[in-house]
């Protein structure tokens, strides 16, 4: 595997105007000790990583609109020859964002979408109008032909929406739909007893790989749930069937489960690279190094590239190589990154062998 840095998210500020449950970062207290960077350091940034490599950058937050410059960072972005995209909550979205976000040349905006109806989306956004605001945003997306695409955050709360929140992804016109099982991290952590067992988990996976087998329009993938890559082999075989998955655009996912610090990494608003959005350790900082030299010589990602290394199930399975299992939720349940992944349910062949 090449491990070529492919896709970046960009923390460009940390305020939000919601309050999710399972935000890794949006407290309003804690956005106050983290402030927003200059523009000028933006543009720094943005020549040092177009000098090393050509990425998907997504800019993202907190809320990626509510700072003023977000138009002139995406364009000077496009402009340095990256695939600049946004990630936004919607509720900020209309007509002259819309205008300037295609001026800016943003190939792909992310909407969150956590329920079907404004009950339940509202309910763990913490916010009324949460759900009519991401409805809205999605309308005036399609109206000005700009291509967006769907995540959907599950937990015990809102799992039974999962079918209905992809019919509604579809309906809306959205390019893509992930589907997302929340890792634990920052303000996550409160709600480990909302968790979604492994054994839930694997019963989604297996839905979710019956509905991609039909579905030839919208792109569709699990988000961050590595063992999905597993399963798919698994079941294809099961039924004797060669099933080919389809290339996702502007997405994290691809031919392996996780990626975090492979392919993938988040700088958030201090300027700290780390592997993942959910990954709460830093590999280096950007105000003190090259992304060039966090990337090439940074022991974490080292060690996350290096699969000989990970530990207990996930370090005997012959998945491995395809999976890796969800570092961050290894870290956020055993302190050890290089554990194995807690929400799969495989034992490895070597394992049960008694090898
Ligand atoms: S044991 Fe680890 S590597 Fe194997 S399928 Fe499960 S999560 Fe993936
Ligand atoms: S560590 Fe987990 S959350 Fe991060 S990219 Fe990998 S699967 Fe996703």
């Amino acid at each position: 595997m090449e491990f070529d840095p492919k896709w970046l998210a960009w923390e460009i500020t940390r305020r939000c105007n919601l309050n999710c449950v399972h935000c890794r970062s949006s407290s309003e207290l804690e956005a106050k000790e983290h402030p927003d960077f200059s523009f000028d350091e933006a543009k720094r940034i943005l020549d040092d990583i177009a000098s090393y490599a050509s990425p998907v950058v997504v800019l993202s937050g907190g809320e990626p609109l509510l700072r003023d410059d977000v138009f002139e960072i995406a364009a000077y972005g496009t402009g340095k020859g990256l695939r600049m995209c946004l990630a936004t909550n919607g509720t900020l979205v209309n007509e002259q964002v819309c205008r300037r976000l295609k001026e800016a040349g943003i190939r792909m905006v992310s909407l969150s979408l956590d329920g079907a109806d404004a009950t339940v989306h509202d309910n763990f956004r913490n916010q009324p109008g949460a759900f009519d605001g991401t409805i809205n945003a999605a309308r005036l997306f399609k109206e000005h032909d700009i291509p967006f695409l769907i995540n959907s955050s599950f937990t015990k709360r809102n799992q039974a929406e999962i079918p209905k929140v992809y019919r509604l992804a579809k309906e809306l016109g959205a390019k893509a739909w992930y589907m997302f099982m929340i890792v634990p991290t920052g303000r996550g952590e409160d709600i480990m007893a909302e968790l979604i067992s492994p054994e839930e988990y694997e019963e989604l996976l297996e839905w979710h790989y019956q509905m991609e087998k039909q579905e030839d329009d919208l792109l569709v993938r699990p988000t961050c749930a590595p063992h999905y890559y597993r399963v798919v082999r698994q079941k294809a075989k099961e039924e004797g069937e060669k099933f080919q998955q389809r290339t996702l655009q502007f997405s994290t996912g691809g031919s392996k489960g996780c990626l975090a610090g492979q392919l993938i990494a988040l700088i958030d608003v201090d300027g700290n690279v780390l592997p993942c959005s959910y990954f709460p350790l830093a590999a280096g900082n950007l105000r003190q190094q090259s992304f060039k030299d966090v990337w090439e010589n940074s022991q974490l990602f080292k060690e996350m590239r290096d699969f000989k290394g990970y530990r207990g199930r996930c370090g005997s399975c012959e998945y491995v190589n395809v999976c890796g299992g969800c570092r961050a939720r290894a870290y956020a349940v055993s302190g050890d990154y290089l554990a194995e992944e807690p929400f799969c349910s495989h034992q490895p062949l070597k394992l049960a062998a008694g090898k």
